[in-house]
């Protein structure tokens, strides 16, 4: 029998971890960052009928220094690119990255020299959505799958410099 069996009802066991990641994960603030037709869509969760505030998270923060979630959505112009790595580095950490949409992914449909083919070549993604574009369901979604990935983070882990461990690892194979 384990242990949380022979505890009466009423006992919790959990860890340090498990909270913080628990709290992190219901209370993401995202930066105000919208760049192209998939913003709408990310604006629409906002009302009432999809209602993103139902996970915390209905306070879009006009500085990034009160953000900890980017949702890249739209095209990125190579113009723009290293403005959107200037909001990232401005955002605390620990901080995600939600690249909206088959632009913001890769590039998309446009394939050209004007439009940066991904947001990974300027920031890290946590979470790529496929979609042109993709619906406020399937926002929602890709939100709760980053909710399990915050849940599963140690605590004091640096995300960025374990994305650089991991390239260089993939790179060295
Ligand atoms: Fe617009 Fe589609 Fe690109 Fe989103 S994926 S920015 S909807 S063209």
């Amino acid at each position: 029998m384990g242990l949380e069996e022979k505890l009466p009802s009423g006992f919790l066991l959990t860890t340090v971890e498990e909270v913080a990641g628990y709290a992190r994960k219901g209370s993401l603030w995202p930066a105000t960052f919208g760049l192209a037709c998939c913003a709408i869509e990310m604006m629409s969760t906002v009302g009432g009928r999809f209602d993103i505030a139902r996970f915390g998270m209905e306070a879009f923060r006009a500085s990034p220094r009160q953000a900890d979630l980017m949702i890249v959505a739209g095209r990125v112009s190579q113009k723009m690119a290293p403005v959107l790595r200037q909001v990232y580095d401005q955002m605390v950490e620990p901080k995600w990255v939600l690249a909206m949409g088959v632009c913001a992914s890769s590039g998309g449909m446009f394939n050209n020299y004007a439009v940066l083919q991904g947001v990974d070549h300027v920031v890290p993604v946590d979470i790529y959505l496929p979609g042109c574009p993709p619906r406020p369901e399937m926002l929602l979604n890709a939100i709760l799958m980053l909710h399990e990935k915050i849940q599963q983070m140690p605590l004091g882990a640096n995300r960025e410099q374990a994305v650089r461990e991991a390239e260089q690892a993939a790179l060295a194979s």
